[in-house]
C-alpha cells in the first residue's frame, strides 16, 4: 500500500507521555486515492490529536464496510523508509513483490510484515479471479536506533490464536493472552484480530503499560461500557490490565497497542523519519532512481514506479495529543 494522496502534508508527530485511561472515538478520514478507479480508503491513523498508538503510526481500511467501495486496485512500486508495513487482507489475495527479492501471495489470516529500514520498494497487486481485495494496511514506526537497518520481509502463514468465552483472537504481532506472534517487532507492541461471537461477555487481559485502540471492522462491540462500531478508531489509553468486552450481535475487530512511542516523528508520503532533511533525501533518492537505496523489483519496469508527490514547502506541523480529562 502506498499513500496515494495527491498532496500529502508533512506532519511532525511529537511524543507524549503515558496517556492514562481513556475512552475516545477518533472518526475515520475518507481519503480519496484518486486515479481512474476513484478509490476511497478509511484512515484512522495518524490523527491530528492521536498521531500514534504505541509505535502504530498509520492505519488504512480499504474496501471493507458498508460505505466502502471494493479496493480491487493494484499498487505499483513505491518506496518506504523508517517503518514496517503490516498487510492484513480481509478477503481476496494480494501478491507482494519487493526490492529484497520477495514475490509472495498472501491470503486472509496470513500476515505480511515488511521492514523498510533505510529503504525498500514494493508493489501489491490483487490476484485476479478472487474477490476484490479488502484489507487493513498498517505502519509501525521504527525507533531511531533501528530506523535505518537493512530492509527485510517476512510472511507468516501461521499465527497463534487464543480463545476465551466467545472471543477468538489471532495475534499478528507481540503477545496477547499468553500467545506470541513470530513477527519481528522493534518496539513493545501488540496487534490482534478479534472475532467476537454474538452474545459474548468476556474480559481480555491487557498490558497496563501499553496504550490500546480498537478498530471495529464489522458488527458492534462494547468495550468497558463504551460502544465501538465501524467508522472510528476507539482509543482506550493506557493503565488497563483488563478490558471487559461484550457484543450483542457479534463483531470483527482489530486491537492495536504498544508502549507510548517517545520519539518525535516526521511523516510524509510513504516515509517515516526524524527530520524534513531525511524525508527530502529519501524523496530525492527515489526520484533519482537510486538503486543502492531502492533497488528495482523483479518483474516490474521502471515506468511502473509511482512518482513521489511534490514536497510541500518546509512546514512542520506539531501534532500534540490532547491532554486533560477523558470524556464519555
Ligand atoms: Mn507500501
Amino acid at each position: 500500500m502506498s499513500d496515494l494522496e495527491a498532496n500529502p502534508q508533512e506532519a511532525l508527530c511529537e511524543s507524549s507521555g503515558r496517556p492514562g485511561r481513556r475512552a475516545e472515538r477518533f472518526p475515520a478520514r475518507e481519503v480519496p486515492l484518486g486515479g481512474v478507479r476513484g478509490v476511497t480508503v478509511f484512515r484512522t491513523l495518524p490523527q491530528r490529536d492521536l498521531p500514534t498508538v504505541g509505535a502504530w503510526c498509520f492505519l488504512d481500511n480499504f474496501g471493507s464496510g458498508s460505505t466502502a467501495r471494493p479496493h480491487g486496485s493494484d499498487i505499483d512500486p513505491h518506496p518506504h523508509i523508517g517503518l514496517q508495513t503490516v498487510t492484513w487482507p480481509l478477503n481476496g489475495r494480494i501478491r507482494h513483490r519487493d526490492s529484497v527479492g520477495s514475490d509472495v501471495e498472501i491470503w486472509p489470516g496470513q500476515l505480511n510484515i515488511m521492514t523498510a529500514g533505510g529503504g525498500i520498494a514494493h508493489s501489491e497487486y490483487r490476484v485476479p479471479d478472487h474477490e476484490s481485495g479488502a484489507g487493513l494496511q498498517l505502519w509501525i514506526a521504527l525507533p531511531g536506533e533501528t530506523a535505518a537497518i537493512p530492509p527485510h520481509f517476512e510472511q507468516h502463514r501461521e499465527l497463534p490464536e487464543f480463545k476465551r468465552d466467545g472471543l477468538r483472537g489471532t495475534v499478528l504481532i507481540g503477545s496477547l493472552d499468553g500467545q506470541t506472534s513470530p513477527a519481528t517487532a522493534y518496539t513493545p507492541i501488540v496487534g490482534a484480530d478479534l472475532r467476537v461471537d454474538a452474545g459474548t461477555a468476556v474480559t481480555l487481559p491487557l498490558n497496563p503499560d501499553f496504550e490500546h485502540a480498537i478498530l471495529v471492522i464489522e458488527g458492534e462491540l462494547t468495550a468497558d461500557g463504551h460502544t465501538a462500531a465501524p467508522g472510528s478508531l476507539f482509543y482506550l489509553g493506557s493503565d488497563r490490565a483488563e478490558l471487559p468486552i461484550t457484543s450483542t450481535a457479534g463483531a470483527h475487530a482489530l486491537l492495536i497497542g504498544g508502549e507510548p512511542f517517545d520519539e518525535d516523528l516526521v511523516m510524509w508520503w510513504n516515509f517515516v523519519a526524524r527530520s524534513h532533511e531525511e524525508i527530502e533525501a529519501a524523496r530525492n533518492d527515489w526520484e533519482a532512481h537510486d538503486l543502492t537505496r531502492f533497488p528495482d523489483i523483479a518483474g516490474h519496469t521502471p515506468d511502473q514506479r509511482i512518482p513521489a508527490p511534490p514536497l510541500p514547502p518546509l512546514h512542520l506541523k506539531p501534532r500534540k495529543r490532547r491532554c486533560g480529562v477523558p470524556h464519555e
